[in-house]
């Protein structure tokens, strides 16, 4: 702690994946010996910098722009940006050690990283947001590469910020490098299914943690947090399956809808529009309500799908939700639950997906944008979803089997750690002390 003083999410993050990791160093002392435990909560390297740029008023900005370069025993550094007022470096710290793990659970060659700014993109005009993402790029260009790092987008950074900083990047490399950022559209490089993937990853595996109890979503009541990328495609991916989402949020309030979300109106209001969700009331007339500065968890549900930020479900909302009805959770944000919250689920036996392993079909789709790049090839939807889909499935059954060999059966939280942690954890004692 003394190391990264103030880092308190950062301190969060590693006291989670350290909490699980007792039975693994008993049974395997030369990851202690190795210093494999120290050298795994120090990044390899972390990039500040500043980012000047021009508003459309001609008045000079400035922001902060970070990348932190955690660990790349497995492959080249893989992480989004984030672009929101609350960035420093304990953000992206912790973003970027969950990522380590995360990456290492998909069973693909990547690392972990993960980076932004304090920027609020909120407001903007669309010149603006180029202007500040081409001042970003300037200098995060010289630490990125298809071989070094591939950052990809996070909240604030969605198909249009990705756009710019790829501009940025061709320009000054004088080359056409698609692999360096993951995220692009589709008629330049991107990813058939990248845009849904986070959400639907979320949805397939709580999906597969419901049949493992000889259940599925069919006629289940569901509550998603946020309306940003992984919350509509998590709400799609759930209608699809039979279930209805009667609630999402942003960080003004949440909707109910019951008779479920209409997904046309609510891509309209966020991916088109640029709006806030208390618009959705308004077009959906009678049909919804908005309830201001609340979060969502009082509405009764089956299942919850924390989806916007971190630490957005707390003790007393968990207690809420189970109080309410709710069994099942999967969590499609980065560590949206307090450890309290977990706590609480915890002892009223609710199953819980950690974000690490439920959220973690982004990146791997993500991946296998990289292959389609380093291939020059593009696959169609109906093929990658059905990669996707068997990613998930293998991650869910990862963390279940490792739970279970180590003592904790259904515990999916430590499943996922010591998984993640063992593939990294043997890649960096093969490598010798680096
Ligand atoms: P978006 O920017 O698309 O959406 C974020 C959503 O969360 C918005 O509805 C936003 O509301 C809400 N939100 C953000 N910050 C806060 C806050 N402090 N309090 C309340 N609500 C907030 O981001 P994504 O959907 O991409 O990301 C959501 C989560 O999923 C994050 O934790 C991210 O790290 C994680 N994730 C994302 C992946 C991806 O592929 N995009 C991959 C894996 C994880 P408002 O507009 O009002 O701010």
């Amino acid at each position: 702690l003394s190391r990264n003083p103030g880092e308190q999410e950062f301190h969060q993050a590693v006291r989670e994946v350290l909490g699980s990791l007792g039975p693994v160093v008993v049974k395997h002392p030369e990851y202690v010996e190795a210093a494999v435990l120290d050298r795994l909560c120090e990044p390899e390297r972390q990039i500040i910098f500043r980012v000047p740029w021009v508003d459309d008023s001609g008045q000079i900005q400035l922001n902060r722009g970070f990348r932190v370069q955690f660990n790349s025993a497995l492959g080249p550094f893989k992480g989004g940006l984030r672009f929101h007022p609350s960035v420093y470096l304990g953000t992206i710290k912790f973003l970027s050690f969950e990522q380590i793990f995360k990456n290492s659970l998909t069973g693909m060659p990547i690392g972990g990283a993960k980076g932004g700014s304090d920027f609020d993109p909120k407001g903007r005009s669309d010149a603006e947001v180029m202007r500040f993402c081409q001042s970003l790029m300037t200098e995060l260009g010289r630490h990125v590469g298809e071989y070094l790092d591939v950052p990809a987008g996070d909240i604030g950074v969605g198909a249009r910020e990705i756009g710019y900083l790829f501009g940025q990047y061709k320009r000054m490399t004088n080359s056409y490098e698609s692999g360096v950022l993951t995220g692009k559209g589709l008629t330049w490089g991107g990813s058939q299914v990248r845009k849904e993937a986070t959400g639907y990853g979320t949805v397939y595996f709580v999906n597969e943690m419901l049949k493992a109890h000889g259940q599925s979503f069919d006629g289940k009541r569901v509550v998603v947090s946020g309306s940003g990328n992984v919350a509509i495609y998590a709400i799609e991916k759930v209608h699809q399956l039979g279930g209805t989402v009667v609630a999402c949020s942003d960080s003004a309030g949440y909707v109910v809808d019951e008779k479920g979300i209409d997904l046309e109106i609510l891509k309209d209001i966020k991916e088109t529009r640029r709006l806030r969700i208390e618009e959705y009331a308004d077009l959906r007339g009678g049909a919804a309500k908005f309830v201001a500065d609340q979060p969502v968890w009082d509405v009764p549900c089956d299942i919850a799908l924390p989806s916007a930020t971190q630490n957005e479900l707390s003790g007393a909302h968990a207690a809420t939700l189970v109080k309410n009805g709710c069994r099942v959770v999967g969590e499609g944000a980065n560590m949206p639950t307090t450890p309290d919250g977990v706590r609480v689920f915890r002892e009223a036996g609710v199953r819980f997906a950690p974000g690490k392993a439920a959220n973690a079909g982004g990146v791997a789709t993500s991946a296998l944008e990289m292959q389609q790049n380093a291939s020059r090839d593009s696959w169609t939807f109906e093929y990658t979803e059905n990669r996707l889909a068997e990613i998930m499935c293998g991650i869910h059954d990862r963390c279940a089997e490792t739970a279970e060999e180590y003592g904790s059966p259904g515990d999916y939280i430590a499943g996922a750690n010591i998984a993640g942690f063992t593939r990294v954890a043997d890649a960096m004692l093969a490598m010798g002390v680096i």
